[in-house]
């Protein structure tokens, strides 16, 4: 449901999502209610000191470290005071306030008289209390707004920040922030699919890269990274995120901090990241998007945590609160997680900014009866910044004169937005800088064409009658026929965030085939098929002739950007509309089928397993998509992506994730191909499809092949007093050899999985805990170590803080999560005791 406005900047400027509108039915309610070398796959990380009793927000910003030590820089503090004694209660509340630059609001169209083309350059936005809108230009040259979102170009920022820096009375630079979640004009896979790629120095460089482009148009603050974990891919959102393991997702929290920020925030080319959605929006019940998350305090630690926490530590320079409530209290105005854990445990030192309308959304929680109730909540909970609820502007001003909200508090929100903007450089320089791109850049084609290559997952390569897997495409096969919604798409290669990504830059499928086609002297045919959401079978009987003529076929199929991403839940996971149906009609042919999966999201690809040779998910790949899908297909590049999600048999069987807690009755051993009768009844298990994923985490598939040996552990056993005396120290080794056994130089994911058992709180059957990317000649071995310390082998303990006990540690090493070779050590207490099994230290350790 998009707005006429938005719409005419999204045509005449050819943005994508940043102009997005949010539906009408928001604001009405809402009214009416009336918001690389340093990413070692299992580097030591700080522990958060042990739990504290739940303090108020400010007593609990009191941590003993900073998170980012550039903020807590004494320079900086003092030109922080020396700011903050000048200004006015309402310079100071400006800087808390954010407005969008495209007056997205529905209401604000049809409440105000002006001409759109007229509001498109002044109006930012309608204040939902007052229903006044809002003149930027205004607001900017009296230091009344401290931030803006979707402010897109470098005449426009330049324009604004001018008024900022020349006209307000103190000359507070603006801080411009955007969506740029994979790529600002030279688009990246989404991060789904980078997650597959499991390179968190290839996403340094990618970050770095977006944040060189978006600079030149002053932007210099991302909403990125998305690092909320999803364990059901129901919910559109799992396409932003790396999925559903908290190892890798806090290895590529850490990785896209380091590319966005650098060493030093106010260099050129950095720009300050916004790790969101904070906390837990990931847990959606169902999948639903914007539900609630309701969790035991040991799994919000133990899985939805750790990203944040890694980017926190990585010196993230901001954080954004999220839409959810967990445990009933909404994120958006949660002292226990903005106060207590984010400030109080973590030391972070930067500044929250709430998601878009989340603090007016406190109304529709329920948590607050009117929007001075919802402003006191949020700003005493640590939400510094409010993105586009107008509620800090309007309430707060009354709260301070009536001592509702003490001025200490505003003071120190408006410390942390100000500390930000001095470290980020912006008070000597506030403009876009060097050339402004405009187009995806030439020079970063290849690392984008990299990272899609990275990213893909060849989750299926059956053998041909002629005893080779159909994959890469042997050059016999010179009649190629290109099925398709998605083979001949500008638009749908991008996913759900396309940053500043211009259609005409993007190289599809069709393109990219028929350019080799007339190289190699082959024939490409090309038939769409059907559309990506129809049940029109117009276009079927082409593409079974054009399979008919062909000697493979190659059909794209998938979701649109839409169907994932914010507010792009599904109840099925299936190819959407009718597109497993021209599949079936073109396998029908007998020729052999490759299958390209677009997709955000894990999706059923049950019958396609069944029927189809080759499968490859591609998620949404880029700018340089099909030059990426022709150099896989051409057999120039391996894959090498390996799942950071699992896909399921059945829709029913979610949420579905590796790492799961054991039962008391577990379905392993039997054959769960059949209904169960007798014994196997009475087991966690389903009685119409097995439990295991259809393709599970961690798994890819290569051109080449890789054998493993020797996994070994450096020691036998290790005494628990040593594992808690120094945190950081790496207790032991886990090692294998792995082998190149194919034809051709390769590149494996190997993969290191730890369960821990005996311990006083039952824990996951397996869980990450070291990962790294090995390319191997044909016929080469090597051997892989991975550091297992506290942060590996840990756990949350029923105090809600991390410990370790006399326990049975298993390890595997392998390529998925399915690893089957294992080697086994144990920590042993003084008295060679498991503390667990002494029911004494249990019961010492329940408050
Ligand atoms: C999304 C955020 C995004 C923000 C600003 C919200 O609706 O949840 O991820 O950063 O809008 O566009």
């Amino acid at each position: 449901m998009k707005a006429p406005l938005a719409e005419t900047l999204i045509a005449t400027l050819s943005y994508r999502l940043w102009t997005k509108v949010r539906p009408r039915a928001i604001f009405t309610c809402c009214t009416v209610a009336l918001a690389t070398a340093g990413f070692a796959c299992n580097a030591v990380a700080r522990q958060a000191p042990e739990a504290a009793a739940v303090a108020p927000p400010h007593q609990a910003a009191k941590a003993t470290h900073a998170s980012n030590a550039q903020l807590a820089d004494p320079r900086i503090e003092a030109r922080v005071d020396h700011i903050l004694h000048q200004m006015t209660l309402e310079e100071k509340i400006g800087q808390l306030a954010q407005y969008n630059d495209t007056g997205d609001s529905p209401t604000a169209q049809t409440a105000d008289a002006k001409p759109a083309a007229d509001k498109a350059g002044v109006i930012v936005a309608i204040n939902p209390v007052t229903a006044n809108h809002l003149d930027a230009m205004q607001l900017a040259a009296t230091g009344r707004m401290g931030s803006m979102l979707n402010t897109i170009g470098a005449a426009r920022t330049n324009t604004y920040q001018h008024l900022a820096v020349d006209k307000s009375r103190l000359h507070i630079p603006l801080l411009f922030g955007a969506d740029v979640i994979h790529g600002y004009r030279t688009i990246y896979p989404i991060p789904l699919g980078l997650a597959a790629s499991w390179d968190p120095g290839l996403v340094v460089d990618l970050a770095h890269m977006s944040a060189e482009e978006a600079t030149t148009a002053g932007v210099r603050w991302f909403y990125s990274p998305m690092v909320d974990i999803s364990r059901d891919p129901r919910w559109g959102r799992t396409a932003e995120g790396a999925g559903e393991d908290p190892f890798l997702g806090a290895a590529m929290a850490r990785a896209y901090i380091r590319g966005y920020q650098g060493d030093d925030l106010s260099q050129p080319g950095r720009v300050a990241a916004s790790v969101k959605h904070y906390a837990a929006y990931g847990a959606a019940e169902a999948g639903r998007e914007y539900n609630t998350t309701d969790m035991s305090e040991i799994t919000l630690r133990q899985v939805y945590l750790p990203p944040y926490k890694a980017a926190v530590d990585a010196g993230a320079a901001t954080m954004m609160s999220a839409f959810n409530s967990l445990n009933g209290v909404p994120a958006s105005a949660n002292p226990f997680l903005l106060g207590k854990i984010l400030r109080g445990e973590w030391g972070f030192n930067g500044f929250v900014v709430s998601d878009y309308t989340a603090i007016m959304e406190l109304l529709n929680h329920g948590i607050a009866l009117d929007p001075a109730t919802a402003t006191r909540k949020a700003i005493t909970a640590g939400v510094d910044v409010d993105m586009m609820s107008h509620f800090y502007d309007t309430q707060l001003p009354e709260l301070i004169r009536t001592g509702k909200v003490p001025m200490s508090v505003v003071d120190e929100a408006v410390r942390r937005v100000l500390r930000v903007k001095f470290a980020a450089g912006l008070f000597e320089r506030p403009f876009a800088e060097g050339a402004e791109v405009t187009a995806a850049v030439a020079a970063h084609r290849p690392l984008v064409r990299k990272a899609a290559e990275e990213s893909f997952v060849l989750l299926q390569n059956n053998n041909q009658p002629d005893g080779a897997p159909l994959l890469p495409l042997s050059s016999a096969r010179k009649r190629v026929a290109l099925i398709g919604p998605l083979a001949d798409s500008t638009a749908e290669m991008v996913g759900a965030w396309g940053g500043a990504g211009r259609d005409p830059d993007i190289i599809t499928i069709r393109q990219a085939l028929e350019e080799r086609a007339q190289k190699t002297g082959g024939t490409l045919l090309f038939a769409k098929g059907t559309e990506i959401e129809t049940d029109s079978k117009a276009g079927f009987a082409e593409a079974v002739k054009a399979a008919q003529d062909a000697d493979v076929a190659v059909l794209a199929l998938g979701e649109s950007n839409a169907m994932s991403g914010e507010a792009g839940s599904r109840a099925y996971l299936d190819l959407p509309g009718n597109q497993e149906k021209l599949l079936e009609e073109v396998g029908a042919t007998g020729k052999p089928v490759v299958l390209l999966v677009f997709s955000g999201r894990p999706l059923v690809l049950d019958w396609a397993a069944k029927h189809v040779a080759a499968i490859l998910e591609v998620w949404f790949p880029g700018t340089e998509a099909g030059n990426a899908i022709a150099d896989i297909l051409s057999g120039d590049v391996s894959p090498s992506g390996k799942l950071p999600m699992s896909f399921p048999r059945a829709v029913g069987q979610e949420p579905l994730y590796y790492n799961q807690f054991p039962t008391g009755r577990p379905a392993t051993g039997i054959d769960l191909s059949q209904p169960p009768g007798g014994d196997s009844r009475f087991l966690s298990r389903y009685i119409d499809v097995p439990n295991t994923a259809l393709f599970p985490f961690g798994f890819g598939l290569s051109y080449s092949s890789f054998s493993y040996q020797d996994v070994k552990v450096s020691k036998p056993s290790i005494p628990l007093s040593q594992t808690l005396a120094n945190r950081n120290a790496p207790l032991l080794e886990a090692t294998a050899t792995v082998t190149n056994t194919g034809s051709r130089a390769a590149t494996e994911v190997v993969q290191c999985y730890v369960r821990n058992k005996g311990a006083s709180i039952e824990q996951p059957v397996r869980s990450l805990k070291g990962f790294d990317r090995v390319t191997l000649a044909p016929g080469e071995s090597k051997q892989i170590s991975f550091h297992l310390g506290f942060n590996e082998l840990s756990f949350i303990s029923i105090l809600n803080s991390p410990t370790m006990e006399a326990t049975h540690y298993t390890v595997w090493i392998g390529g998925s999560s399915l690893a089957d070779q294992e080697a086994t050590f144990e920590v042993l207490s003084s008295s060679h005791e498991s503390i667990s099994t002494n029911p004494r230290s249990v019961i010492a350790n329940i408050p």
